[in-house]
């Protein structure tokens, strides 16, 4: 794929889009035994928003949560930055990263459970709600991120550097954004994503 700033963005639902996300692979999604939640071993960005919501449902996340690290104050790493790339931009912080010797990269992310699952993810689905509930947003739309505002394949990160990736060799190719396809409408929509399939076909 070739680097996003070097190609116009196509304009999807009002989004600046990646074109690669069109292009075809030849590969598919990873698989959780393989990957050990690599995209876990640093933490993420996280709105304070979504930081506020976590902290008022921690009732419905603590049961989840390893019993070392039950202890809400310690989930956040206190960082205060401005996120622009945020659909609604606005202030964000980081999830806590802590050390894990049992994880491949020695640390994960405060919320990663010792069976490789987000304790947020587990969280919302034991609550009846939508997995993503109480996911943070980029780690919901991982593999897929933004960079300044454009949708893209994220594939120069450090985890990818450090061996970890979200994706697997595959014999029949597959458009980006279809392998991904509820990242996707979770950035563009169900009708950005509809925008992409008439693009797709030509
Ligand atoms: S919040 Fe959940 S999905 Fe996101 S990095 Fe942490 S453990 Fe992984």
């Amino acid at each position: 794929m070739a680097d996003a700033d070097d190609v116009e963005p196509l304009i999807v639902n009002g989004w600046p889009v990646d074109p690669g996300l069109l292009e075809a692979r030849a590969m598919t999604r990873c698989r959780l035994e393989a990957c050990q939640s690599a995209c876990c071993s640093g933490g993420v960005w996280i709105h304070t928003r979504q930081v506020e919501d976590i902290l008022a449902h921690q009732d419905l996340i603590l049961p989840h949560m390893p019993p070392d690290r039950r202890d809400p104050s310690q989930w956040f790493d206190g960082a205060d930055e401005l996120d622009t790339d945020w659909p609604a931009a606005g202030n964000a912080t980081g999830t806590a990263v802590v050390d894990d010797p049992t994880h491949p990269a020695g640390t994960t992310c405060v919320f990663l459970n010792a069976n490789r699952l987000c304790a947020l993810q587990a969280a919302s689905i034991a609550a009846g709600e939508h997995p993503w509930r109480f996911k943070p947003f980029y780690c919901a739309l991982h593999p897929l991120g933004l960079d300044d505002g454009r949708l893209v394949l994220v594939e120069d990160s450090e985890i990818y550097q450090e061996g970890g990736c979200c994706s697997e060799p595959a014999v029949a190719p597959i458009p980006v954004f279809q392998l991904f396809d509820v990242e996707t409408k979770l950035a563009l929509g169900e009708a950005g994503y509809a925008q992409l399939e008439a693009l797709s076909r030509g």
